[in-house]
C-alpha cells in the first residue's frame, strides 16, 4: 500500500490515516507531524519552518522534501506508506514521483477526501488532540464520553497552535490555490479516487477502504 491522502485541512486525512495504520500496518507519513516534531525539538529545520507554519503558509519545498526523503528511507516504509499532507503543490508531487521512481516504488493511488468547505471550519476550530493517547477528537462532534475518557486518564485536550480562526482561513486559501491543482494532476495520471468524507468516521473509513480496493 503506497497511497497519498489528499484533501483540505480538516478533511480527516490524519484521522483516517491512523485507522489505516491500525488495520494495514503501513506507517502514516504526515509532513505536518514531522514538521511539528522538528519545531518541538527545536532542530535547525524546525526553527526555519516555524514562522510559515504559524502563519498557515506552506513551508519551503526544500525543507519538507528533506524530511520526507529521510522518513521514506526508514525500513518501516519499505513495504508501503500512507502519505498525509504531502504533497501540497505540483513541485512536491513531481519531486515525489522522481523519488519513488528511483526506488521502483510508484504510488498505487491518491484518495481525495471530499468535504464541504462550510464543514471544514467547524472541524478545525473544534479539533483537539489527547495529550495522553494522541487521539484526535473534536469538541463539537466527538461523543462526550470520549472527551471525558481522555481527561479522566490524566490527559489534556490540546489545541494545535495553527487551529485558530485567522490561521485556519489562510490554510484554507493556501489549499485552494496551491494544493487543489493536484486533484487534476492525479486525475490526469489515472490515480485519483474520490471519497465523500463527511459523516461518521467509521462510515467514511468504509468508503475509504472500498476506494482502495
Ligand atoms: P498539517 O498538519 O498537514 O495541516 O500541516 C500543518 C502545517 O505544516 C501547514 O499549515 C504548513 O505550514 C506545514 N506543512 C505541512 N505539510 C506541508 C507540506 N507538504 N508542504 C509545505 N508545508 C507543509
Amino acid at each position: 500500500m503506497r497511497i497519498v491522502l489528499l484533501g483540505a485541512p480538516g478533511s480527516g486525512k490524519g484521522t483516517q490515516a491512523q485507522r489505516l495504520v491500525k488495520k494495514h500496518g503501513a506507517p502514516q507519513v504526515s509532513s505536518g507531524d514531522l514538521l511539528r516534531e522538528a519545531v518541538a525539538r527545536k532542530t535547525e529545520l524546525g526553527l526555519q519552518a516555524k514562522a510559515a507554519m504559524d502563519a498557515g503558509e506552506l513551508v519551503s519545498d526544500e525543507l519538507v522534501l528533506a524530511l520526507i526523503r529521510e522518513r521514506l528511507s526508514r525500513p518501516d516504509a519499505l513495504n508501503g506508506f500512507i502519505l498525509d499532507g504531502f504533497p501540497r503543490n505540483i513541485a512536491q508531487a513531481q519531486a515525489l514521483e522522481e523519488m519513488l521512481q528511483k526506488l521502483g516504488q510508484p504510488i498505487d493511488g491518491v484518495v481525495l477526501m471530499n468535504v464541504d468547505p462550510g464543514v471544514l471550519l467547524k472541524r478545525l476550530t473544534g479539533r483537539r488532540t489527547c495529550s495522553k493517547t494522541g487521539q484526535v477528537l473534536n469538541i463539537h462532534f466527538s461523543p462526550q464520553e470520549q472527551l471525558d475518557a481522555c481527561t479522566r486518564a490524566g490527559g489534556e485536550l490540546l489545541q494545535r497552535a495553527d487551529d485558530n480562526e485567522d490561521t485556519i482561513r489562510n490554510r484554507l486559501e493556501v489549499y485552494a490555490e496551491q494544493t487543489k491543482p493536484l486533484i487534476e494532476h492525479y486525475r490526469g495520471r489515472g490515480l485519483l479516487r474520490v471519497v465523500e468524507a463527511e459523516g461518521e468516521m467509521g462510515v467514511v473509513f468504509e468508503r475509504l477502504e472500498r476506494a482502495l480496493l
